[in-house]
């Protein structure tokens, strides 16, 4: 008896973001598991059972789904976004290394979907059209020391920054001080992008410069996309700005 596991990538958004082929993944399961918020994204289907927890029980999550795959069941477990992005992809690898063998003898189909930071530049021009990289502001599941020494890294090197989960109410301070590390490397009027809930009916997107850039742009449904010193602004006639990373460079950052 194979059972079959999907981990779906929802989009940022509505379903103007789901893929055809999330969307038929989601249509065939027979138990969707995920956050209850995204759940409540998937149209309801008949017939299909629904498993929806809290935020922190990845793991947990993942087992639960690839338990129940394992019995012969056809299960979809839902991310945000894309699912190998700061989600459940990498959970559900991570019980399949560590769990009984069943689970890797599982038909197992990662399904992909735009993630944030995609859908944030998009709104905003091409602020990603040249070496960039993504870092999670979390530090429930790594040091703050070693966020610190990527932020360096990474604008130290001229690659734009995307920060996901920037801040929560567990998480106040983290933002402001990713700002402060990246002023050492940065320009002052280095542009930020805030993209919050973008693709969603309560989208804010806001451009500004580090050297202004504000924590209470950003909450827990924010992305938050860091130029490099190559990152431009245009201004346009009643319409809001372009921000755009030219595709070439022609030296290393100074
Ligand atoms: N798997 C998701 C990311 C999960 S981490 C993806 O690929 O997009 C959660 C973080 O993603 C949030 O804190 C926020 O930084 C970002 N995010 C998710 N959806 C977003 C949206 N619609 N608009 C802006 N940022 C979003």
């Amino acid at each position: 008896m194979t059972g079959k596991l999907a981990v779906v990538g929802l989009g940022p958004g509505d379903a103007r973001y789901l893929t055809p082929e999330a969307a038929a993944a989601l249509a065939s399961a027979e138990a969707l598991y995920g956050y209850a918020p995204y759940l409540q994204r998937v149209p309801v289907r008949q017939n299909q059972i629904r498993h929806a927890s809290d935020n922190r029980e990845e793991g947990q999550r993942a087992g639960a789904a690839l338990a129940h795959a394992a019995t012969g069941v056809n299960v979809a477990v839902v991310s945000g976004g894309d699912p190998g992005v700061f989600a459940m992809a990498a959970a559900v690898c991570e019980q399949i290394e560590s769990g009984p063998d069943a689970w890797r003898a599982l038909d197992l189909a990662i399904v992909p979907g735009v993630t944030a930071v995609l859908a944030v530049a998009a709104s905003v021009g091409a602020p990603v059209g040249h070496d960039f990289c993504a870092l999670s502001l979390s530090d429930n599941l790594k040091p703050w020391e070693l966020v610190e020494r990527r932020l360096d890294a990474a604008a130290g090197a001229g690659f734009v920054i995307a920060l996901y989960n920037p801040v929560s109410r567990a998480r106040p301070w983290q933002l402001g001080a990713a700002f402060a590390r990246l002023r050492r490397h940065l320009p002052g009027p280095t542009p930020v992008v805030f993209g919050r809930a973008v693709g969603r009916p309560d989208e804010r997107v806001t451009v500004t410069i580090l050297e202004a850039a504000d924590t209470i742009a950003a909450d827990m449904a924010t992305l938050v996309i860091v130029g490099s010193c190559a990152t431009r602004v245009i201004a346009r006639p009643g319409r809001p700005p372009l921000v755009y990373t030219p595709r070439s460079a022609q030296s290393v950052h100074p």
